[in-house]
């Protein structure tokens, strides 16, 4: 992106408002940035973890959320009009087809997100994808740029703008710039399976913090900068890499656990809620809630499970396996397949377990309003989580906050969570292997009273500690600390 473009696009974009004269009210306030702005409106269900937490924490603080609005426009890319939605000014940009196209299907579905998540085999990488990948950064950059007051803190979120900053910075922006990654950060010698890898760090660094789930994820990209980048080391975690210093830090995202469990106990006046105690009755029941993606894991979690039917005999006819797994990026390829391939499986399993009156995998393909959910965790006895690569994995976190205290479901969770870093005192397994899931699953369906409380009480002063709002104030502490 040459600075004539990103004039272009900021002339476009930005109206009357320039970065110098934007109001001086204006001055000191959060400007969150992410691809997607949330649905604000209560009870509209939102799939994905940032969206839950950014929104969360906005509406604790207020601010201003720049992001795509889910439209494709018919013309060019374009900026709609600012609104208000109580504490919270949302400045949303329609995208036209081409960059949709490049860079959300294109260079950050079908080329970062596996390769964030080990999976460079899945990767399609396209010079013209990461052409696009670079406008749109340009345009939301942009959009920021008209709003920017001097003092104000951008808080950036993810892998759709890993270039954000380098365009606020080509601009002549000074202001502080942070970005947290909710997706895992790869080893460098998966990282760098990218062909502009280089680029990307490049860009990155033009950041002042850069915010990781795990310690794994900070030190895979130090590591790629120390070795790959010609960066080194100052003391605090602080890099110079690229002719700049840019810190880094570990902020592991958390939940609201007061709301979740107050949700979880609403539940049972709820008809969705009545439908599934009403159906499962005094059965045991397994919960699993993803987003359909390869790197959740569900067909080997559909594989485990059926090899624990096939060693618990006395289970079948017991317990039941709920599967909710909302549509994501159908029009990707690779979600297709994924797609056909799971509903192949479920109808195999039960095909093969079923009996007139016990269908042992409900495999739901549609998502519930995030509070839905709640009580459908506390009523699972176990909640089943098995992602291969997970940056954080926000499900297993409220399964564990929706539990009753004094009866408590049990947590089956994948190392490779991002979440397992933290919640130690679940069964932790290893994806990639069926039986030790279905070893896993019966331990938990047997499990003594005295040792899930325990577990539970573990798990849950993690989560009390860790809290959404702690995870926000760590990181915009740390962005506003200049060193
Ligand atoms: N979720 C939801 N409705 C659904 C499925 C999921 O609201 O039907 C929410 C879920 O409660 C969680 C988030 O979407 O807060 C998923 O976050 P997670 O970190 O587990 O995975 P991601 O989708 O971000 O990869």
């Amino acid at each position: 992106m040459d600075e004539t473009m990103f004039g272009r696009a900021l002339s476009e974009l930005r109206g009357s408002a320039t970065v110098s004269t934007a109001s001086q009210a204006d001055v000191g306030r959060l400007i969150v940035v992410s691809n997607r702005v949330a649905p604000i409106e209560e009870g509209q269900p939102t799939a994905g973890g940032l969206a839950a937490g950014v929104l969360d924490a906005l509406h604790e603080k207020g601010g201003l959320w720049v992001g795509w609005s889910g439209e494709i426009s018919p013309g060019e890319s374009s900026l709609q009009a600012e609104r208000q939605k109580g504490r919270i000014r949302l400045q949303m940009l329609d995208l036209a087809q081409a960059d949709y196209d490049e860079f959300y299907r294109g260079f950050a579905n079908s080329a970062l997100w596996p390769v964030l998540h080990y999976r460079s085999a899945l990767a399609r990488f396209s010079r013209r994808d990461y052409a696009g990948y670079r406008r749109v950064n340009a345009l939301f950059a942009a959009a920021v740029a008209a709003k920017l007051a001097p003092d104000d803190v951008v808080w950036a979120h993810d892998y759709h703008l890993l270039g954000l900053a380098a365009e606020l910075r080509q601009a002549g922006v000074a202001n502080r710039l942070g970005i947290f990654l909710h997706t895992p950060f790869p080893a460098a010698a998966v990282f760098m399976t990218i062909p502009v890898h280089a680029d990307l760090a490049r860009s990155l660094c033009q950041y002042d913090l850069i915010g990781f789930q795990t310690e794994a994820d900070r030190r895979a990209f130090e590591d790629y900068v120390l070795r790959e980048a010609d960066g080194h080391l100052l003391p605090g975690r602080a890099l110079v890499a690229f002719g700049r210093v840019v810190r880094t830090g570990v902020y592991p995202i958390g939940v609201q656990t007061d709301d979740i469990r107050r949700q979880a106990e609403a539940g049972p006046d709820c008809a969705q809620t009545t439908r599934l105690h009403t159906s499962i009755g005094d059965g045991k029941l397994i919960i699993s809630v993803d987003r359909l993606d390869y790197s959740k894991g569900l067909a080997e979690r559909f594989l485990a499970y059926e090899r624990f039917l096939e060693q618990n005999e006395r289970q079948r006819g017991a317990v039941t396996f709920l599967q909710i797994a909302p549509p994501s990026r159908s029009d990707v390829e690779t979600y297709r397949e994924i797609r056909a391939e799971l509903e192949g499986e479920a109808g195999r399993i039960n095909g093969r377990f079923a009996e007139l009156d016990w269908t042992p995998l409900r495999y739901l393909n549609k998502g519930f309003a995030r509070q839905m959910l709640m009580p459908m965790y506390a009523r699972a006895d176990v909640g089943l989580v098995t992602p291969m690569r997970d940056g954080m994995n926000l499900v297993a976190k409220e399964y564990v906050a929706a539990q009753d205290p004094i009866d408590p479901g049990v947590l089956v969770l994948s190392q490779f969570a991002g979440a397992a870093c933290e919640l130690k005192a679940a069964l932790l397994v290893n994806p990639h292997d069926p039986d030790e899931i279905a070893e896993a699953l019966e331990t938990a369906l047997s499990m003594p009273l005295a040792e899930r409380r325990e577990r539970h009480a573990e798990m849950m002063s993690v989560l009390r500690r860790n809290s959404l709002s702690a995870w926000r104030d760590r990181f915009l502490g740390d962005l506003a600390t200049r060193r």
